[in-house]
């Protein structure tokens, strides 16, 4: 077996996530190959070792964080070993980001694009199901994986392919998972791929997947669309968002429907020119515009609907040109350059919340989320319900009541038919809220599948369950 890596300055660069969640572990091993995935992985089952398998740590719920035990580092998997037409195969350490732009200068498309992706692996893209905006068209990374080489718990190294059912012998894990975009929990898998997709590192190691690919558009516009009250602003995501259920290559059919809250429109004016003194509200949208295409038939029918719905018309930007396109990038930058400046200077963390609800939920969603008594910015994936709601406390007290608040909203979240988990996962800091939205009897199938492959409990302790 390789070497593992004992030495505390070097273990030290492993032992934290974007969470902050700070942990320990006795050893490091970076294997570059499956074998030397396998091997590591039978012994520690053996030997009882836990075993947390760590990529690029960007997670924001402690899910790669160690506590005790040895780390496994994906970083030496790192291969693109093919891209096709229809598919890419690559090692699981391979950065998503990376690969994706790749696969563009061959000409095809990989939708998934968390808002991480040049800093976040292919592998844990998978073992967390993740997503970002264009996930409103194309969903999350689950419906793009054709194919993954898995090493179980076991130290077994098995491939399974789109369509091979999950073994007979394994415990189901079937439950009426919420019908909104998810991350929570396990899947209700009847193909075996899928058991791997959201597992977050418990149910076994992704050494390697195959991508499907799909037509990348000609070129793609982009939309900021500014409103002074809120009702318009709904008014304007449920209609675009009906055009794009209806037609997603018609003249209006938003790949992307994001939110910003009068919080951030003034974070942005204080940084860069364009936002009017009006506007409380704005969605930037992403069009789409297919080979052969002509993108002025989009940019007329969209200038059409945003009079429609009674938008700030006349301020809206469409970037067609360089000056326009770069007008967008520092409004949208100055927004999370403004908040990490508040972050930084409050001299505390900030609480992001990453709950969904259907649609029929989400105004009263967002009339809690606009009680929050803490100063906060309101952001995100609103073509799919999906918002950041994130508080930014200045004292211990206000981190507490932050803390409490995103409870109460989770709860809410559950109440309405949503989920508490829509791209991060469950990790180790919201196990509490799994439970809550799935119940006893369902976490109990989960642990019999995850006690069925993984009989000395090694693999991701602490990740999804309490103890253990
Ligand atoms: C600024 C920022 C923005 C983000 N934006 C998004 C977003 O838009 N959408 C989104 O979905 N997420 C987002 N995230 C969360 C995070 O980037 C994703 O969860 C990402 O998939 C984690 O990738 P990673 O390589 O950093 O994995 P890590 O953080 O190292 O690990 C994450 C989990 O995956 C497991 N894992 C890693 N590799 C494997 C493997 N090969 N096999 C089995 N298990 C494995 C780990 O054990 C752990 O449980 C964001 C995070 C940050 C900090």
């Amino acid at each position: 077996m390789i070497e593992p890596v004992t030495d505390p300055e070097v273990l030290e660069g492993y032992l934290v996530d974007a969470s902050n969640l700070h942990g320990h572990a006795d050893a490091l091993l970076r294997p570059s190959t499956t074998a030397e995935v396998a091997e590591i992985v039978a012994h520690c089952q053996t030997q009882g070792i836990p075993l947390t398998v760590t990529a690029a740590r960007t997670s924001t719920t402690g899910s790669p964080v160690p506590f005790g035990g040895w780390l496994l580092s994906t970083e030496r998997l790192d291969r693109v070993i093919a891209i096709d037409h229809d598919t890419a195969e690559a090692e699981a350490g391979v950065l998503l980001g990376a690969l994706q732009d790749r696969i563009e200068h061959a000409g095809r498309l990989f939708p998934p694009d968390p808002t991480s992706r040049y800093d976040c692996t292919l592998g844990a893209a998978i073992a967390c199901n993740a997503s970002g905006a264009r996930s409103f068209k194309y969903g999350a990374t689950r419906g793009w994986i054709e194919a993954v080489e898995v090493v179980l718990p076991t130290g077994e190294v098995r491939t399974f392919r789109r369509g091979d059912p999950v073994p007979a012998e394994w415990p189901a894990v079937d439950w009426p998972a919420p019908g909104v975009k998810t991350a929570a929990g396990y899947g209700p898998a009847h193909d075996a791929v899928d058991l791997f997709l959201g597992m977050e590192g418990t149910l076994g190691i992704v050494t390697r997947a195959v991508c499907r690919l799909t037509d990348k558009p000609a070129d793609v516009l982009a939309l900021l669309v500014f409103f002074e009250d809120r009702d318009t602003c709904l008014d304007a995501v449920s209609a675009w968002r009906a055009l794009a259920r209806a037609d997603g290559s018609g003249a209006v059919s938003p790949r992307a429907i994001e939110y910003f809250d009068a919080a951030c429109l003034a974070l942005a004016r204080a940084r860069a020119d364009g936002v009017p003194d009006t506007a409380r509200h704005a969605l930037f949208l992403e069009q789409e515009v297919a080979e052969g295409a002509d993108p002025d038939v989009h940019v007329e029918a969209w200038y059409e609907a945003i009079v429609a719905v009674g938008a700030l018309a006349d301020d809206t930007v469409i970037a067609m040109d360089d000056a326009s396109r770069q007008q967008l990038h520092a409004l949208r930058h100055a927004i999370p350059a403004g908040i990490n400046e508040r972050v930084v200077r409050n001299g505390m963390p900030k609480l992001g919340t990453d709950l969904a609800v259907p649609d029929d939920a989400l105004a009263a969603m967002m009339d809690r989320y606009e009680a929050t008594a803490i100063e906060h910015v309101l952001f995100g994936h609103i073509g799919d319900n999906h918002l950041h709601l994130n508080m930014l406390p200045t004292t211990d007290a206000e981190l507490a009541q932050a803390k409490a608040w995103y409870d109460a909203l989770a709860k809410a979240a559950i109440a309405a038919g949503g989920t508490v988990s829509a791209e991060h996962g469950i990790g180790k800091l919201k196990r509490h809220q799994l439970q809550w939205m799935v119940g006893d009897a369902v976490l109990d199938r989960f642990k019999a599948l995850k006690r069925h492959l993984d009989p000395a409990w090694i693999l991701g302790r602490g990740t999804l369950f309490e103890g253990s």
